[in-house]
């Protein structure tokens, strides 16, 4: 089994509550330009190869620079893409995963909507996930500042808001988030490895259920910006970082 079907399957482990039926879906660059991503409908928890399609990038990442488009030309534009004309459709948040991939260097990209997580983001609580950090590991494996897009039509619609706000990010950061919340939608990992894509995922949903904890006992404290930036800046934690991004952290 690849390291992708590996990874996609883990992420749909009952237990860890992230996806159900054919939520989610991830992908993994494998060559200049193409990414192999998985096909729409399919289920994560019972995944294989076959499951997965490879895309062109390029004309997915032209799609959601251009102007206006519709539903058929999404579509046509997606089913064009494939590399091969009989491999299935792929998922409509392939547009996602080719932004993730060429606007922001990931190798690695896992979209889930966990439970823990969108409790939060399906309220009127959740820019504090994105406010700062409340303990050291979460600036460590998330990086110091994450990024959220309001809520906008899944497809073309939300693919435009997600660029938006990479951009954004990218203009105002040294490098590209590891995390981007979709407000009442769901989450973006943005990873070198596959085993680094599930860490930065626990991470992000143990980091959700301690702003929960907080915002439910009072106010949340965050760490000042010295002490992220301590964290951020450590050498020891630097090592750390880098081996988790290699996938030897466990
Ligand atoms: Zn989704």
């Amino acid at each position: 089994m690849t390291d992708l079907v590996t990874l996609t399957r883990t992420l749909a482990e009952p237990d860890r509550d992230l996806v159900v039926l054919a939520e989610g879906n991830t992908s993994t660059r494998v060559d200049d330009g193409v990414m192999l991503v998985k096909a729409s409908g399919s289920k994560m928890a019972t995944a294989t190869d076959r499951d997965f399609v490879e895309v062109r990038t390029t004309p997915l990442v032209e799609l959601v620079a251009s102007a206006e488009s519709d539903d058929a030309e999404v579509n046509r534009v997606l089913l064009d893409a494939r590399l091969d004309s009989g491999a299935p459709k792929p998922s409509m948040e392939a547009l996602l995963h080719a932004l993730c991939i060429e606007e922001a260097g990931a190798e690695v990209v896992a979209h889930t909507h966990p439970t823990a997580v969108n409790g939060i983001l399906c309220s009127d609580r959740a820019a504090e996930l994105v406010a700062g950090a409340l303990f050291p590991d979460q600036v460590v494996v998330m990086g110091r500042h994450t990024v959220l897009v309001p809520y906008a039509d899944p497809g073309l619609a939300l693919a435009r808001a997600v660029r938006t706000e990479l951009h954004r990010h990218l203009a105002q950061h040294d490098r590209p988030p590891k995390v981007i919340y979709l407000v009442n939608h769901g989450i973006f990992v943005l990873a070198a490895s596959a085993d680094e894509a599930l860490a930065v995922t626990e991470m992000t949903v143990k980091a959700a259920r301690i702003l929960a904890g907080a915002l439910a006992v009072g106010k949340p404290t965050y760490l000042t910006d010295a002490e992220a930036e301590r964290i951020d800046t450590r050498p020891d934690e630097l090592h750390r970082r880098q081996r988790l991004a290699k996938g030897d952290s466990r």
